[in-house]
């Protein structure tokens, strides 16, 4: 392709347009279909579609919600974590995996993450979990394993780890659906995964709304009760103290025209990651994928030497009109909102070096070689 066409194919982050093209006719007729109906709210359509996730992953429940972060805190409000509680999670990933515990009057334990995958350090994991019982001052509870950008955590390591402590494994699959871990998919590691369908997720809805995924009968009937307000069986019977976490109609009507594109967009991220690991591997360090791992590749990060580094390849990415983005510039325990609870425990090297260093690149499904050839020069022309 000559320049003159590649500047009029423009390079988007996340791309939700070419999507929206290919189900447009479907879209409308299923958005139209919920405005006769009138059930905008619990309608049949989320009843479909929780069957529909759930027989993807190939898990027992699906329970639709009203985003990822009310994901993770029905799933804890269901262990009943709250004040004295200590829930682990990785200092390097978004806000909503921290707020959550502390939403409830927990305590979150930053905990490092590997160099190499960006997941949980399961030795940082150990020492910190020892440290807190060393303390006596909070409850071991829960560790909250997250699958950045994609790639599954260590889950096996975790559920052994929560398994001898006797700790709650959640699943913080929010960048996620859609990976696999040793031939299973996420929503089948750890007591529950949280889902998340922002728009530019892997699988993502226009507007907010979540899912968690679960093997529990028992527990899924929890979470239902905990989306409506703690309801019971019958309307109006209030059981225990929930919330409004339910799932708009339209959004689960707008998730089942995407969800059967869903299995070809992976294998469609999976290409463009290859093109990317060609092109780029060897010259900058990539996302390691564990063995056994399938990443949905929910993003494509980089690790450039050092900042100065990092700032140059933005210019360059720039001036080819690449965008690119920095996931994430602080690691959590530095956050303001969040650092006093850091106070006093070890450092978390690797959280922040990568805060200093890691680039993400264009990735979504409709990503094509040439786009992606691109973007690898303008990264290239800038080491
Ligand atoms: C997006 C995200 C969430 C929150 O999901 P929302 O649907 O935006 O509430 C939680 N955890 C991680 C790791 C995320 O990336």
């Amino acid at each position: 392709m000559n320049a003159v066409a590649a500047a009029a194919r423009p390079i988007a982050l996340f791309d939700m347009k070419a999507q929206q093209r290919l189900i447009r006719e479907e879209l409308d007729r299923r958005i139209a279909h919920v405005l006769d109906s009138g059930r905008f709210v619990q309608g049949p359509e989320v009843d479909e579609l929780e069957s529909k996730l759930a027989g993807f992953a190939g898990c027992a429940h699906a329970v639709g919600v009203s985003s990822g972060t009310d994901a993770l805190q029905i799933v804890m409000m269901g262990e009943g974590v709250g004040r004295g509680d200590a829930v682990f999670l990785p200092a390097f990933t978004y806000t909503a995996t921290a707020e959550v515990p502390l939403v409830l009057g927990a305590t979150p334990v930053f905990v490092d993450v590997e160099p190499g995958t960006f997941n949980i350090d399961i030795a940082d994991l150990k020492r910190r979990i020892a440290a807190v019982k060393a303390e006596g001052k909070l409850r071991p509870r829960a560790v909250i394993g997250v699958d950045l950008f994609g790639l599954p955590a260590d889950w096996p390591a975790i559920e052994r780890i929560c398994a001898e402590e006797g700790m709650f494994a959640l699943d913080d699959a929010a960048q996620a659906f859609g990976a696999a871990l040793d031939g299973k998919r996420l929503g089948r590691w750890g007591g529950a995964a949280a889902l998340s369908f922002y728009p530019t997720k892997t699988l993502g809805c226009y507007g907010d709304g979540g899912a968690i995924l679960t093997d529990s009968a028992e527990k899924a009937e929890l979470y239902r009760s905990l989306r409506t307000h703690g309801e019971g069986k019958q309307r109006y019977e209030v059981l225990r103290t929930g919330m409004n976490g339910r799932l708009d109609t339209i959004q689960a009507a707008v998730l089942l025209c995407k969800l059967p594109l869903f299995e070809e967009e992976l294998r469609s991220r999976a290409r463009a990651a290859g093109w990317y690991a060609d092109r780029l591997g060897g010259k900058v360090q990539l996302q390691q994928v564990r063995d056994g791992a399938e990443s949905a590749w929910g993003l494509y990060s980089i690790l450039l030497p050092d900042t100065a580094a990092r700032t140059r390849v933005q210019e360059a990415c720039k001036a080819a009109a690449v965008p690119t983005g920095v996931y994430y510039p602080l690691p959590l325990h530095a956050q303001p909102a969040y650092r006093d609870h850091h106070a006093g425990r070890p450092a978390l090297p690797v959280s922040e070096m990568l805060c200093t260093r890691i680039l993400s690149l264009p990735m979504h499904p409709y990503l094509d070689e040439e786009q992606v050839d691109r973007v690898s020069q303008a990264v290239l022309s800038a080491l």
